[in-house]
């Protein structure tokens, strides 16, 4: 296995964020290829750790002044074995390939515990939206479409958003998606509900979450109801976690975005959610101005030289990590557990470092890794796929109810896994080998491709 990973390591050395992707499943799944020769024989490992594809691209675009800018355009189809690839684009200035790699990877092993049949990719751009217009963007997402749609389709590669893609980005790629190929079919998902989209979708993510740590909770005779919760980030997934939380008799006290993190004492509830989504969804300012309109909320200026994450170290029950990759190193772990944090369920794609997941385990923590924890908005995504198929759309409370019902399914498969191989309640091995199993053991079905 270290050989493997030292290839990997070699080949890529600067791809950093897919290696300790890689590190992380390859470490829990040891057991399995322990009792399975088979797997090593077949060279599973490669083949899994390798994409079936990597598209880059040039996409040229116009700025409102007529200046021309060039950024880089991803798409990497990680895994078919078990379905189409599906996975969300992100646009953000950070994006390199070694994150969409890491993102496509994770997206196989989740995907594959959604009990749907998706296969795992991933896709993105360096642009950065922030700041621009709505013609920007949507020049910039007709150029990046021009080339991706070679690549992609309802049966063979289907995006959706993530960080910087929301209901505008995925509007603008499908409008041009169906003017280049003449046809209207359910390539994208996140789609508006008047053109295609499953009612749900926008809250699945950050619903999912909350219905997982809930489970994780029942688990042990406990619930949310009551809970004091620190979330972090303010965009999608942030937003309806703090939703469910309210929903379920929690309080969440935290919200951040890049610039800094709000801390409000008195709870966000329903009507302070509600100034949120529209101030970050309408109006796409700064969670700063969360204290202008709630004088009482304390607004912290983030500051990398710190070293770690203040918001982290507030009294709390739980922590639901919704931003982004890394967001809670060693120092802000320890800083939890002293704040009486007991649950850590994920929300963003690993934001949790090594270290941080290190201390969680070392102190007992309920520790719901991303790949199982925010599984529920790619369910909810092959919903909709299901739905374009049939043509049809099913209501509220049926999207709602089949994600609760996959979320459940989710924690009983980590859990069963994980005590068949004597790690009992250990998510992150439970999740890393019943995802690697089921793709595995479809990619020998299906022969040396
Ligand atoms: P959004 O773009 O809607 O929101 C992202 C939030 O995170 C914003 O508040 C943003 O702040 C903050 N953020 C982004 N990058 C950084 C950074 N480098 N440092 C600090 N804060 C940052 O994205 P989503 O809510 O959709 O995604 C959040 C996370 O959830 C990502 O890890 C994504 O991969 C994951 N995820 C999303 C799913 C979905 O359905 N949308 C599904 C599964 C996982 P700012 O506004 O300042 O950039």
């Amino acid at each position: 296995m270290e050989i493997i990973l030292s290839r990997i390591r070699d080949r890529d050395p600067e791809q950093k964020e897919f290696l300790q992707a890689v590190q992380e499943v390859m470490e829990t799944v040891r057991p399995v290829l322990e009792r399975n020769p088979e797997y090593r024989k077949q060279a599973v490992l490669e083949r899994i750790t390798e994409p079936e594809r990597v598209v880059l691209f040039r996409v040229p675009w116009m700025d409102d002044q007529g200046q021309v800018h060039v950024s880089r355009g991803f798409r990497v189809q990680m895994n078919s074995a078990i379905g189409p690839y599906k996975g969300g684009l992100r646009f953000h200035p950070s994006v390199t390939l070694s994150i969409i790699k890491f993102l496509a990877f994770e997206q196989v092993f989740k995907n594959s515990l959604t009990t749907l049949h998706m296969g795992g990719g991933k896709g993105g751009s360096d642009f950065n939206p922030k700041g621009r217009s709505d013609g920007e963007v949507m020049r910039f997402c007709q150029s990046f479409m021009a080339e991706l749609h070679r690549h992609i389709g309802p049966d063979t590669d289907v995006p959706a958003g993530d960080i910087g893609v929301g209901a505008r980005e995925i509007g603008y790629l499908f409008g041009m998606y169906k003017k280049l190929r003449n046809e209207f079919t359910g390539v994208l998902t996140g789609k508006s509900l008047a053109w295609g989209g499953s009612l749900i979708r926008p809250e699945a993510t950050g619903y999912g979450v909350v219905y997982f740590a809930s489970e994780m909770l029942d688990h042990v005779d406990d619930s949310i109801e009551g809970k004091t919760c620190l979330v972090s980030g303010s965009g999608n997934v942030a937003q309806y976690t703090c939703e469910k939380i309210n929903q379920l008799g929690g309080r969440v006290v935290t919200l951040s975005d890049s610039s800094g993190y709000i801390y409000d004492e008195e709870g966000i509830d329903c009507d302070k959610l509600g100034f949120v989504k529209q101030l970050k969804n309408i109006r796409r300012g700064r969670i700063r101005e969360y204290c202008e309109q709630y004088p009482n909320a304390v607004y912290t200026e983030a500051d990398a030289e710190l070293g770690y994450n203040p918001l982290w170290a507030h009294k709390a029950d739980c922590a639901m990590p919704c931003a982004t990759q890394n967001e809670i190193n060693q120092q802000d772990a320890k800083n939890l557990v002293q704040a009486g944090v007991r649950l850590v369920c994920e929300g963003a794609n690993m934001p949790s470092t090594p270290g941080a997941i290190d201390i969680f385990m070392e102190e007992g923590l309920l520790y719901g890794p991303s790949k199982a924890a925010n599984a529920g908005g790619v369910a909810v995504s092959g919903l909709e796929m299901a739905q374009n198929s049939m043509r049809l759309s099913w209501p509220r409370e049926e999207v709602e109810s089949r994600l609760k019902q996959i979320m459940h399914s989710i924690h009983t498969t980590c859990i069963d896994a994980a005590a068949e191989y004597g790690m009992d309640g250990n998510y992150m091995a439970g999740a890393n080998i019943a995802g690697f199993v089921k793709v595995v053991n479809a990619m020998l079905d299906q022969g040396l491709v």
